[in-house]
């Protein structure tokens, strides 16, 4: 197989809000008006055809379905899936206008030619860069109120960077508000939760059994607020099958917490995007 371009990130992003990840078929034919996970699938087949027009977001079920649609089988057609998913669009008042105007215009950089020298100084200097062969590791403890950039690998190897804070909660149940950024280069946090969430909880040594996962993406205006909870979770296994549940102010109340509007920095720090309705440090560590 060749090697499959990823679809660029300005157009990526685009589709990602105008859906507001949700699947087109899922909301149309059976109903199911909620995030999913999916992927974005190109309308005519042609994977190196990225326009904002030929892809569309799809739960993995759906694109699934389309992609090994043939022509005999009378499966998903291609007009359907388009009248759909422009239907979810109008839905979701979204005006192509909205794209920002270097959107299209997006240049991809050339390659540099291949060198050797690292290959060369890495044989040579073996012990001196043997460092770099362990995985990364968020170096420090964690802070109250404070997110920090959390790096995670990608089972695709599309690693990615995201923030993340840890709030313990009165009743012994452990936040973790993991926020995407602008700029993260991998695999989103929704599309590798699951892998995601094994590193941060093993890092941090928070049992599966007291994880609360909440989701959330700091740009755009976007203020929404999944709840992530998982089918399979250790010591069973890895965690696997996640459902995303949006937040609602009663799944806040219940959990003591209120999203605030946005992320304050300050001398080189992200504070929190939560407000705690219960008494908790500002400052101590952890
Ligand atoms: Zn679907």
């Amino acid at each position: 197989m060749g090697k499959r371009k990823p679809v660029p990130k300005s157009v990526e992003k685009d589709v990602l809000i105008a859906s507001r990840r949700r699947c087109c078929l899922c909301v149309f034919l059976y109903d199911r008006n909620e995030v999913c996970k999916g992927q974005i699938a190109h309308l005519n087949q042609n994977p190196s055809d990225f326009r904002f027009e030929n892809l569309a977001w799809l739960c993995l079920e759906h694109h699934d379905e389309y992609d090994g649609t043939t022509s005999q089988s009378k499966g998903l057609t291609l007009d359907e899936v388009r009248e759909y998913r422009d239907r979810l669009y109008a839905r979701h008042n979204w005006d192509a206008k909205q794209s920002s105007p270097d959107d299209a215009q997006a240049v991809e950089l050339q390659a540099l030619p291949e060198t050797s020298e690292y290959e060369t100084v890495r044989k040579n200097f073996a012990y001196e860069l043997k460092f770099t062969l362990a995985p990364w590791r968020f170096p420090l403890w964690q802070v109250a109120n404070r997110s920090e950039f959390f790096a995670y690998k990608a089972g695709n190897r599309a690693d990615g960077i995201c923030l993340i804070e840890r709030i313990d909660l009165p009743d012994g149940r452990i936040v973790i508000a993991c926020i995407e950024m602008a700029g993260n280069p991998g695999n989103s946090i929704t599309n590798c939760v699951e892998e995601l969430c094994f590193q941060v909880c093993e890092r941090f040594d928070i049992p599966a059994e007291r994880l609360v996962w909440l989701e959330h993406y700091d740009y755009d205006g976007r203020d929404e607020w999944d709840m992530v909870t998982f089918e399979q979770k250790p010591p069973r296994g890895p965690f696997a099958s996640p459902e995303w549940t949006v937040m609602t102010p009663e799944l806040w109340r219940e959990l003591k917490l209120k999203p605030k509007k946005r992320i304050t920095q300050w001398h080189g720090n992200y504070y929190s995007k939560l407000t705690k309705l219960f008494d908790w440090p500002t400052e101590a560590l952890l």
